[in-house]
């Protein structure tokens, strides 16, 4: 096969990969899942249940063909930027390494532990870390003001589609590699400082198996126009699609509500959960105050690193003054409080 042809696959290639959400077989069953809820809980007609999943209004906004680009552009970039992967490896197993030399306490009989009961355990370790330190750093992605600018990107979408998942800053998925690696490194390390070679992971076609049922249970649908809520005290321990929808809604009430990935107890522990509502009442995007979202590839490259250079620019200088004000009763710095020059008083002239 020609090399071109071989670059082009690999562009698509997570459409075919288990390990990434948008592999087919779960857009497939997230498909069946939204007619399931239309028929059944919304008891629409078929047709009706058919426009709704495929709506042309959605699948072709001005928002949608953002995602699109965006995707098209990031799997090019981290295609280029390949040694990136290298780099989240050598992290891991930096980490794995300087942790695997502290003396933990032992774990007591851990070695007449049963070697499926150490499985199970790491299965589910690894889950509930990743997804604590998922809802960690998308919290900070809110809070501060130079990693707001970044995530404006995934917020400036005003429907959600499958792919919006890919409608990151380039910078984001940097920071959001570093978390994975670290959490990997950090429950190996610990869970073979304890069990040794007894350590493993339960998978299904090669995925974690809590990942591969979050995905089968149509994890797609929390970027789509598909509703779906759950219980009321479900949405205590799992984030619903309607959940996240919210969470890119643009009301002030729903503002910094539901960071959540796959549990929805890290909300509820931490103040920020809000159960679901209607989504069809919701309109989606950044928000008052926020630039005017024109889903280009300026807005959603660039523009964050405009904001990110203004902020630091604007830190600098209120840095610089500070100092000119500690320093001004032994220093003559009269010329950074008055830079136009001009530092003689009226009396003076
Ligand atoms: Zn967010
Ligand atoms: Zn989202």
């Amino acid at each position: 096969m020609s090399q071109p042809f071989d670059f082009f696959l690999s562009i698509f290639e997570h459409f075919g990969d288990p390990k990434k959400r948008v592999f087919l077989g779960y857009i497939l069953l997230s498909i069946l899942i939204a007619f399931i809820w239309l028929l059944v809980a919304r008891k629409m007609s078929l047709r009706a249940a058919i426009k709704k999943v495929f709506d042309k209004k959605i699948f072709f906004s001005k928002s949608s063909r953002g995602d699109y680009s965006i995707f098209f552009l990031n799997r090019v970039f981290t295609l280029f930027i390949s040694p990136l992967l290298l780099t989240q490896l050598v992290v891991a197993t930096g980490l794995f390494h300087v942790l695997h030399r502290i003396d933990w306490p032992e774990f007591p009989a851990a070695a007449s532990l049963p070697t499926l009961l150490i499985v199970v355990a790491f299965t589910v370790t690894i889950f509930v870390l990743d997804d604590l330190t998922k809802y960690i750093v998308h919290r900070w992605m809110h809070k501060w003001p130079l990693l707001w600018a970044l995530h404006k990107t995934h917020h400036s979408a005003t429907n959600l589609t499958p792919l919006t998942i890919y409608r990151t800053h380039p910078l984001e998925g940097i920071i959001f590699s570093l978390r994975s690696a670290f959490t990997q490194g950090v429950a190996l390390s610990i869970f073979f400082y304890w069990f040794g070679d007894k350590v493993d992971l339960m998978t299904v076609l090669g995925v974690n198996v809590l990942v591969f049922t979050f995905n089968v249970a149509g994890s797609n649908l929390r970027h789509s126009h598909i509703g779906i809520r759950y219980w009321r005290w479900l949405e205590y321990v799992l984030i619903s699609p309607a959940q996240h929808q919210l969470h890119h809604s643009v009301a002030v009430q729903h503002h910094d509500k539901n960071f959540g990935a796959t549990l929805a107890v890290w909300d509820w522990l931490f103040g920020s959960l809000h159960h679901s509502v209607e989504t069809d009442d919701l309109t989606l995007g950044l928000g008052q105050g926020e630039p005017d979202i024109d889903h280009s590839l300026y807005a959603m490259y660039l523009r964050p690193l405009v904001e990110i250079y203004r902020y630091l620019r604007r830190g600098a200088r209120a840095i610089a003054f500070k100092i000119a004000i500690w320093f001004r009763p032994i220093l003559s710095v009269e010329w950074l409080l008055h830079p136009s020059g001009n530092t003689k008083t009226k009396d003076q002239e």
